[in-house]
């Protein structure tokens, strides 16, 4: 099975956990990062060669609520 090594968020520095997946799909948008950073909204295309690596940003939400006090 592939494995997708882990990456550091450039966001927050923090790790993205290393992937295995039986299927590695291309990923265009943040929603097909199999490793992302939900905190940042930073997901890493699935390249398994880290120097191939791409960040990609998620869209920003369009009907989210509006933020808690
Ligand atoms: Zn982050």
């Amino acid at each position: 099975m592939p494995t997708l090594p882990s990456l550091r968020c450039p966001g927050c520095g923090k790790a993205m956990e290393q992937i295995t997946a039986n299927v590695i799909p291309p990923a265009n948008t943040y929603n097909d990062c199999l490793r992302r950073c939900p905190k940042c909204g930073i997901g890493a295309t699935n390249a398994k060669n880290p120097a191939k690596v791409k960040f990609l940003q998620a869209d920003p939400p369009q009907d989210s609520p509006p933020p808690k006090p």
